[in-house]
């Protein structure tokens, strides 16, 4: 008899307790049956009752796993934790809300059976998404795009099935801003790109606040790229230029003219322009600082309180 291969299922679960039921109901009618297959359910620190519903789940079902951590570690440390522990010939990472469709997730695994190793998902927008949440992220990609080398395409999302062998390097990182969707592409492997339409959630509101968000970009651009950096070098010619030609003007306007005013204008500007750039690059500076001393720590990524899956 031939081997069934097992597919390892990743949600990360952030006070999702509405959506929960449902949600697995419909992965399980989705995943198909000539597989082996596990869920992992990660509890981010839930304050609702979302680590009760998943127990209840996992009491009707072996194949229902679970990693409650002792806090919230945020959406990415939450994937790590599934990736670090999944057993499966492939694992595949999606959104407990519903947002990302498990009935796209037979396409995902044909693709990969047909040889792909990674295969990631595009959000193909529409009017469920609001408006402010296309600009942003639109905004963010081009960005990141743009200061970091990775290519990373427009609404990707952290809804991907990635084989194995992937799945074997990627606990090599252990970084601690962690930034997925930077990563996986980064990672190289033969990759293919699904695009589905996203749902609208199912239940609750969306766990990214603003502040969130923003975090999650900085992060994301900081952990890629150190152009930002560059930043004070292209500014510092600049100034230095322009700098020189107005001292040219100076010096001509005090020795050749009686043109030589008292410029309370000119000086307050450049005092206060200069200034605040140079505490934006000091900014700069200090955010990659901090983020080497918070990695130099070499802290753990999260820590479990409960889990069924170590004996
Ligand atoms: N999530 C998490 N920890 C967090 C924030 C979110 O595990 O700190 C989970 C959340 O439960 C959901 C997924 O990550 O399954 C995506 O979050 P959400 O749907 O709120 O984000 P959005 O789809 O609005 O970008
Ligand atoms: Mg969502």
């Amino acid at each position: 008899m031939e081997l069934r291969r097992k597919i390892s299922v990743i949600v990360p679960c952030f006070n999702e307790e509405e959506s929960l039921e449902t949600f697995n109901k419909t992965l399980l009618q989705f995943l198909p049956g000539n597989y082996d297959y596990e869920v992992i359910y990660v509890n981010d620190g839930s304050r609702d009752n979302t680590f009760q519903v998943i127990l209840n789940l996992a009491k009707d079902n072996q194949h229902i796993k679970y990693i409650s951590f002792s806090r919230n570690f945020g959406h990415q440390n939450a994937l790590k934790a599934g990736y670090d522990f999944a057993s499966g010939d492939c694992a595949i990472s999606l959104d407990a809300d519903l947002q990302h469709p498990p009935a796209v997730i037979p396409e995902l695994i044909a693709r990969w059976e047909e040889g792909f190793e990674i295969v990631n998902t595009i959000r193909a927008d529409h009017d469920s998404i609001s408006y402010t949440k296309k600009l942003s992220s639109g905004i963010f990609y081009q960005i990141m795009r743009k200061l970091s080398d990775v290519n990373i395409e427009n609404g990707m999302a952290d809804f991907r099935l990635i084989d194995k062998k992937v799945l074997k390097q990627l606990k090599l990182f252990s970084e601690n801003y962690l930034f997925f969707r930077g990563i996986i592409p980064w990672m190289g492997f033969r990759q293919a790109i699904v695009p589905f339409k996203a749902n609208e959630r199912f239940a609750g509101t969306t766990k990214y606040t603003f502040k969130k968000m923003l975090k999650f970009a900085t992060s994301g651009v900081t952990s890629f790229s150190v152009k930002p950096l560059r930043l004070s070098i292209y500014l510092g010619f600049m100034f230095a230029f322009l700098a020189f030609m107005y001292g040219l003007y100076a010096t001509y306007a005090f020795l050749f003219t009686d043109q030589a005013v008292t410029g309370w204008t000119s000086v307050i500007l450049s005092v206060l322009f200069v200034g605040g750039i140079n505490l934006l690059m000091l900014g700069i500076i200090g955010e990659y600082l901090g983020k080497l001393f918070i990695e130099n720590k070499r802290r753990p990524n999260y820590l479990i309180s409960e889990t069924n899956l170590i004996e």
